[in-house]
């Protein structure tokens, strides 16, 4: 019987954890503030921002919110940004991607402060993953580790393949493995034979972004399956990269969707937050 990775129970109890640090940084005088700033009317950006405002309320950090209308110029937003940067009651900026097109998004994730980087998109904190040093790490592949971790899956050692190269889930998803000395594998669109590649792994990571793409061809048997996609079928319902279904069978463990690890991207960017504290004394 395959183990479900419980990505609601695993976030709750961290959120819960996070909540009392928080609580204890109040009663020693600090309060976490996190900006939020969201730019158009996007409607799955305005679902995330607002989670992530209700995340912020449930943990007791404090919340600032930037509801900026579409034909916000690029100098508004990069003005807005440079003063978070500068205030000190400040601990976390977040830009809610996609910005309209007429805004240059490296641009504005290199004007965020590196030290109150909470999404982890700087390249200044991409630079520390790589390097091993200490710095934001991207929440919905920390959370992955997390996942993994509290599940009990070991990674030392492992064959850990991971289908897709994006900057905020493919790439530093596979430096978090390496960082846990799992030997690790980056397939993404022009690999070869990837159903022979994604078949070495004792930890297949999908983040593909194509609904239902690995059914049990690529998968060895026992595996453990982290399903990072999320799409919305016909019938209303959510689906992830994998075809749950078929791959049941085969694997040891394999996180839902829903439930899975769209929860730990929230929860992570609240550690995020609470960790600023301590990233902002230290540099
Ligand atoms: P992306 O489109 O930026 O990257 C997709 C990657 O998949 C690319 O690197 C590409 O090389 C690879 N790929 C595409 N087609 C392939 C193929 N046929 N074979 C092998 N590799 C292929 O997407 P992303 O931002 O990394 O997101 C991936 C998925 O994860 C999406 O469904 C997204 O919605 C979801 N996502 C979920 C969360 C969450 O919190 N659960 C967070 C971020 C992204």
């Amino acid at each position: 019987m395959a183990q479900i990775i419980d990505g609601k129970v695993i976030a709750g109890r961290i959120k819960d954890e996070l909540k009392g640090r928080v609580a204890d940084y109040k009663a020693a005088g600090v309060e976490i503030t996190l900006a939020v700033i969201q730019v158009g009317c996007d409607p799955a950006s305005s679902v995330y921002v607002n989670n992530k405002k209700k995340a912020c309320e449930y943990i007791g950090i404090k919340s600032l919110a930037y509801e900026l209308g579409d034909e916000t110029t690029q100098e508004e937003l990069l003005k807005i940004i440079c003063d978070l940067n500068n205030r000190d009651d400040v601990n976390g900026i977040l830009v809610q991607l996609p910005v309209p097109k007429h805004i240059d998004e490296d641009l504005v994730i290199k004007s965020i402060n590196p030290k109150k980087d909470v999404d982890g998109f700087h390249p200044e904190s991409v630079g520390a993953l790589c390097i091993g040093q200490p710095g934001f790490v991207s929440c919905t592949p920390a959370g992955i580790i997390q996942l993994l971790k509290r599940s009990n899956v070991d990674i030392e050692g492992k064959e850990c393949v991971v289908i897709g190269r994006s900057n905020i889930v493919g790439k530093p998803m596979a430096l978090l493995l390496l960082r846990e000395n799992g030997t690790v594998t980056i397939a993404h669109s022009r690999t070869k034979n990837l159903k022979e590649v994604a078949k070495r792994a004792d930890i297949l990571v999908a983040a593909i972004g194509k609904p239902k793409f690995i059914n049990k061809e690529y998968v060895k048997d026992g595996a453990v399956i982290i399903d990072v996609g999320i799409h919305r079928m016909e019938n209303g319902k959510l689906c992830g990269d994998v075809d749950f279904d078929d791959v049941i069978d085969t694997v040891s463990a394999i996180t839902p969707v829903p439930g899975g690890v769209g929860p730990m991207t929230i929860a992570m960017l609240m550690n995020n937050c609470v960790e600023s504290v301590e990233i902002q004394r230290s540099k």
